[in-house]
């Protein structure tokens, strides 16, 4: 018998799914919401919202002084030097495209940029295309049969000309954590800048960026419980002047007449435009949340349903797990039955997982599959979720084999 979680009534939609008959077991797309976060985009849409860093008046004053919070917040959560190296996007995907552009101009024809194949798409095409454009080349890492980055040849590819080294901390497709710490300190040693996708690993366990060691780390709020159409860029303090302005408009400039304008320094000369305010104010309250738990228990937690969720798969006749995932999700294909019907057969159950490439094509192709199941795990899941999820499994297989 699994200990229920401790943490499910905190998250109200995850009743209101159950109501409607779903079990969401697709976190790792998004995250469902802890009542902290909807009481604080309550409370500040509810007494007054105002832009930020512009307005003179109180209502200006309050949001400024919350959203700066939520960076203080970041920082600290993320264990960086200074609020300053925390920079506000839309998202992981357009922090890595702020990095693509911004970065660009430190690359010259025929240097490299080393990806790995595990890569989402997001940590993919921004530097394939920067690649095109400068005519660089992209430098792919293999991954092993477990699915983590074949560290032997990675060193070796890893070499003097590799300027920028960009990997997934945890693979949203193959749930393994990457050998980072000696990855990233060998590219370091060969002078290249190095990012790392934190989109995944920031869910699991609290990350320690300077401890890490990376240049670069990106994530998304709306997969850490918080409200999505923020993102987060961390930059060492060294590294962060490095990045050219990439998007232009107002409060990240300095002085701008007709014909040329000088710009601020991060974070808010890589903040054009008005930021997710509202959104920015729920991560830092999602994190005040979070901070309060016993962050030991949620990894027991999650661990556990981890290990009975790998468990009820090989207990199974005919699935394969898609490499061997060390934490929180499983992806699996099922000999001589298509991924598609079973995920159809899935939701009509009410069975909340993904299906399909995961937007990791090109790995998925190097495996020699078209799409497979994702079943992923949130700190409210239980294992009744599981069960649901095996008898609704069970049920489709009869059906289909
Ligand atoms: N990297 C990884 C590993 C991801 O799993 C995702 C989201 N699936 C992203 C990047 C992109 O995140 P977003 O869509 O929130 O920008």
């Amino acid at each position: 018998m699994l200990q229920p979680s401790p943490w499910r009534a905190d998250f109200p939609a995850i009743a209101a799914l159950q109501r409607q008959h779903q079990t969401y077991l697709d976190s790792a797309a998004t995250a469902q919401k802890p009542q902290a976060l909807l009481d604080a985009l309550a409370h500040y849409y509810g007494n007054g919202a105002a832009n930020v860093h512009r307005a003179q008046h109180l209502p200006g004053a309050l949001a400024t002084q919350a959203f700066e919070t939520s960076r203080n917040k970041v920082a600290a959560w993320l264990n960086a030097e200074q609020a300053s190296q925390i920079v506000f996007t839309h998202g992981a995907t357009s922090a890595l495209n702020l990095l693509a552009y911004g970065l660009a101009h430190r690359l010259e024809a025929g240097e490299e940029i080393a990806i790995s194949a595990l890569e989402h798409h997001a940590n993919l095409l921004p530097w394939q295309q920067l690649a095109q454009r400068r005519n660089l080349r992209l430098v792919v890492l293999p991954v092993d049969a477990s699915g983590h980055i074949d560290l032997e040849q990675a060193l070796q590819l890893i070499g003097p000309r590799t300027r920028v080294l960009a990997v997934s901390q945890l693979s949203n497709v193959l749930g393994t954590w990457q050998p980072l710490q000696a990855l990233l300190a060998h590219a370091r040693a060969q002078g290249a800048i190095t990012v790392v996708d934190g989109a995944q690993g920031v869910v699991h366990g609290q990350q320690d960026v300077q401890q890490l060691g990376c240049d670069f780390y990106v994530f998304s709020s709306h997969k850490l419980y918080g409200p999505d159409g923020v993102g987060v860029l961390y930059g060492r303090s060294q590294a962060l002047p490095l990045l050219r302005h990439w998007q232009f408009g107002g409060e990240m400039v300095q002085v701008a007449d007709y014909q040329s304008a000088s710009f601020r320094p991060a974070p808010l000369g890589l903040e054009a435009g008005t930021p997710p305010i509202a959104g920015v104010i729920g991560l830092g309250a999602t994190l005040g949340y979070l901070g309060s738990l016993d962050a030991s228990a949620i990894s027991a937690h999650e661990a556990t349903l981890h290990q009975h969720l790998l468990r009820g798969l090989a207990e199974r006749d005919g699935i394969r797990l898609v490499g061997a995932p060390d934490t929180a999700l499983a992806s699996f294909v099922v000999e001589g039955v298509h991924h598609a019907d079973i995920a159809h057969l899935l939701t009509e159950q009410g069975i909340a997982v993904r299906a399909g490439h995961h937007c990791a094509m090109p790995l998925l192709n190097g495996l020699g599959l078209d799409g497979a199941i994702r079943v992923s795990l949130g700190m409210y899941n239980d294992g009744d979720d599981l069960q649901r999820f095996f008898s609704a499994l069970d049920q489709a297989l009869e059906l289909l084999r």
